[in-house]
């Protein structure tokens, strides 16, 4: 399909919008991948931590197409940084999607008090030459994090998964992240579903005649931001791809980006995490 895809600096590309899965039951997986397959999805996002890498795998199969066809991303969880845990927990986590290769692996946080994500990081590049990840990622880095790993290793993420909507837009980041060509991908586009209630946001949309999770989700993709919206209802999935038939203006745009708040953080900061 004609979707937009952004290039990785190792000659890989993503699907720009892809599925979130996280809260979405093991159970319910394999249905709502489905659903979205069909509506045109060709990149998911889930984790170990999510506990429903089955359900995905599952569902990718009965979609019908090709496994190729589909961009897939899992993260590596905490408790299993290191370089040995790192190869047993890439294992289970293939195994449970019922795959040979995961487009995407990310380093799902830092975890900086452990100590162990460099080498965790070590640990990716070996699948990578291995051929079992196609690209090699992290998720809550800071740029610190990012420094080092690039130093110890020489390895560039091609991607940093950080939390990241208009309210919260990560603009440190963003630069830093581009100076060193990796991409920024947005978790909690949507403000975990929050910001559609933002006033300036809604008038945007009626005047558009599209809704408020289309407008922020269009905000994403103009940014540049790789962009992975979650929902398991039908309807939503649908509305939430349906975005690459209409463009902001400048001066919408500008009202988004007025709307930056350092203190609108959602989730756990990454420095300080402790789990
Ligand atoms: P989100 O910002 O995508 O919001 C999802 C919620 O918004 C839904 O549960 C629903 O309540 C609502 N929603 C979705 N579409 C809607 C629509 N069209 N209209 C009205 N309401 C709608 O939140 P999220 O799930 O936290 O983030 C998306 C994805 O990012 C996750 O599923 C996961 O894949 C990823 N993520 C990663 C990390 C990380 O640490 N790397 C952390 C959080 C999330």
């Amino acid at each position: 399909s004609d979707q937009p895809r952004l290039a990785f600096h190792d000659g890989h590309a993503i699907p720009q919008v892809g599925l979130g899965v996280w809260k979405t039951a093991n159970d319910e997986a394999a249905a709502v991948i489905r659903t979205a397959i069909d509506t045109g999805y060709r990149h998911i996002d889930t984790a170990a931590a999510y506990d429903n890498e089955e359900g995905v795998g599952e569902g990718i199969r009965q979609s019908g197409l090709p496994r190729d066809e589909i961009f897939l991303t899992t993260k590596l969880w905490n408790t299993e940084q290191g370089y040995d845990q790192t190869l047993k927990a890439f294992d289970a986590s293939l195994k449970r999607l019922g795959t040979d290769y995961v487009d995407l692996y990310l380093i799902h946080w830092p975890a900086p008090s452990k100590g162990l994500f460099v080498d965790t990081w070590r640990a990716f590049i070996k699948l990578q030459q291995e051929g079992r990840i196609r690209s090699v990622g992290v998720s809550n880095f800071y740029p610190e994090h990012l420094e080092k790993i690039i130093a110890e290793t020489g390895v560039t993420p091609v991607i940093n998964q950080i939390e990241l909507h208009p309210d919260f837009q990560q603009k440190q980041a963003r630069d830093f992240h581009q100076a060193h060509k990796i991409l920024t991908e947005s978790w909690s586009p949507l403000g975990q579903g929050k910001l559609m209630q933002d006033a300036a946001i809604q008038s945007i949309a009626r005047r558009l005649g599209r809704t408020p999770a289309q407008v922020i989700i269009r905000w994403h993709i103009e940014n540049g931001l790789v962009v992975i919206p979650k929902s398991s209802n039908p309807a939503r999935i649908a509305e939430n791809f349906d975005v690459f038939g209409f463009e902001l203006s400048t001066e919408d745009m500008a009202a988004l980006d007025g709307l930056d708040s350092p203190s609108a953080r959602m989730g756990a900061d990454p420095m300080t995490a402790s789990f």
